[in-house]
């Protein structure tokens, strides 16, 4: 096979030998697995270089933004296995119960085969990279699906992951969605999938043909709540940085506003101070604003700026596909721009008088994959945090429930199926295997036919 797999025609044999090298059982061991991680850890700092200039040269997006947000968190990540591996490698010992005394319990996490991990183009690195690592950290052979729309992201991580592994270990696919349906036809013994909503119900839906256990990594609408008695300035602050990082398209970000009635002007006063202050009088000319990724998701946004009024920001070029900085007032929940995911650089303000009436509006609508909140009231915390599910978020910040590798990130419901990161990527990519040890030393004869008057004893051990 040559190392190009263009057409679709090669996917089947491909599968078949990255399904056999899984077989020989060479990726069980702890340091085949440690060795492959290392292995990527130093392809990354080889090419570093070169993945600024393929992320700058899809979307314009800063050497700064793209350590910060793509390279250092699937380093860290390798960080945490090559730290953490043996321990997770090892069985798990479990509880015994009296009723199959003297039986030892355990838990094996063994790897499930050969995962298909489909990454999206918004951080184009890190959404295959990350996966990945977890996915050889728990003993997988894996094929990658970059998007097609970071095109010079996703040819480099072919580029990078050729020269380190063989491609019956982790291969990369490039192509769009007609590659990917192609992959779907095939059974795979895992799929990881991270992208829109209405991608991931047709990822589930040939994943269910082969009930094929499937993680979906979607998005939504991310509610951002500042209360009457937040830190206005911080908060502010925060929220114009995790709102206009990556041009807004970042599927944690605060999706829209809800601010109290009373500090809503202060706050939208503070947004517009700290966007110039960010990005200066003309954010087209900042070298750290990035550009929208295609001429599709443009005129999708464009139309958006159409919704309510326009308080700060506005401006857009589509020669550029530059969106300016935006942030829209007089909005209502039944606007266009509330409907659907924005990811882009607008931001919809409503407000909220009493926090119940906005929690209930929330409720009414599919389970975020972040919330954020803002108020110096531990109290009123808890109560946003216990109020409904939603995936993760941050009291008081914005993002940084999504860069740790201790904390599993990842939606419930509509936002999606399943955690990863850490310690929770190792799990995802394992099967849970439970296994009890029995001793042929003793061997209680309660439990065999004929039972007699047993039923007491049975009683008595299980205390019922
Ligand atoms: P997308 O769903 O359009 O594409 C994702 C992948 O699916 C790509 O590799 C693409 O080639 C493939 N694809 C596209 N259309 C397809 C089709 N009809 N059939 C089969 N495959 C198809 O998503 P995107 O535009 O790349 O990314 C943006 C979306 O991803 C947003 O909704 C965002 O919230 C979400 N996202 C979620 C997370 C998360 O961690 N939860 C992270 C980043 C992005």
């Amino acid at each position: 096979m040559t190392n190009n797999i263009s057409t679709t025609e090669q996917i089947p044999e491909l599968i078949h030998r990255q399904k056999e090298y899984f077989r020989s059982g060479e990726t069980l061991g702890l340091r085949f697995r440690l060795q492959q991680l290392k292995k990527l850890n130093k392809v990354l700092k080889k090419y570093e270089s070169d993945v600024f200039d393929a992320i700058n040269k899809d979307f314009k997006k800063s050497i700064f933004e793209i350590f910060g947000t793509e390279v250092a968190l699937v380093q860290e990540e390798i960080k945490y296995f090559l730290k953490n591996l043996p321990k997770l490698m090892r069985p798990e010992k479990l509880k015994s119960t009296l009723v199959s005394f003297p039986a030892k319990n355990y838990l094996y996490k063994e790897p499930y085969g050969l995962s298909l991990i489909i990454g999206p183009w918004n951080y184009p690195l890190q959404l295959i990279l990350e996966p990945l690592v977890g996915s050889i950290a728990a003993g997988n052979c894996v094929l990658l699906k970059p998007s097609e729309l970071a095109v010079h992201t996703s040819a480099l991580i072919r580029m990078m992951m050729e020269e380190i592994f063989d491609k019956s270990y982790v291969a990369v696919v490039e192509g769009g969605p007609e590659v990917t349906q192609a992959l779907l036809a095939e059974a795979f013994d895992h799929i990881f999938f991270t992208g829109s909503v209405k991608v991931g119900k047709i990822v589930y839906e040939a994943a269910a043909k082969n009930l094929t256990p499937c993680v979906l990594e979607l998005g939504g609408k991310s509610p951002c709540i500042v209360d009457s008695d937040a830190d206005i300035d911080i908060a502010a602050r925060r929220i114009v940085w995790g709102k206009f990082v990556n041009g807004g398209q970042t599927c944690v970000a605060p999706d829209y506003l809800l601010p109290h009635k009373d500090i809503k002007n202060e706050l939208l006063d503070k947004i517009s101070h700290y966007i110039k202050k960010f990005y200066g009088d003309d954010p087209k000319k900042s070298p750290d604003y990035p550009r929208i990724i295609n001429d599709r998701n443009f005129s999708r946004l464009k139309h958006l700026l159409e919704n309510g009024k326009i308080v700060i920001g506005g401006d857009h070029d589509a020669a550029d596909r530059y969106i300016a900085p935006t942030v829209i007032d007089e909005i209502s929940w039944e606007d266009p721009v509330m409907q659907d995911e924005i990811f882009g650089p607008i931001l919809p303000v409503m407000k909220f008088e009493h926090l119940e009436d906005a929690l209930n509006e929330i409720k009414d609508r599919p389970k975020p994959l972040a919330l954020y909140y803002f108020s110096k009231n531990k109290k009123k915390q808890e109560r946003i945090i216990r109020a409904m599910p939603y995936g993760g978020g941050c009291i008081n910040d914005t993002l940084f429930q999504f860069g740790s590798p201790h904390i599993p990130v990842g939606g419930v419901g509509n936002s999606g199926i399943g955690k990863y990161h850490g310690k929770a990527s190792f799990d995802v990519f394992s099967n849970s295997k439970g296994i009890v040890k029995q001793s042929n030393k003793i061997d209680i004869p309660l439990r065999y036919p004929p039972y007699g008057d047993s039923l007491k004893w049975l009683r008595m051990i299980f205390k019922i």
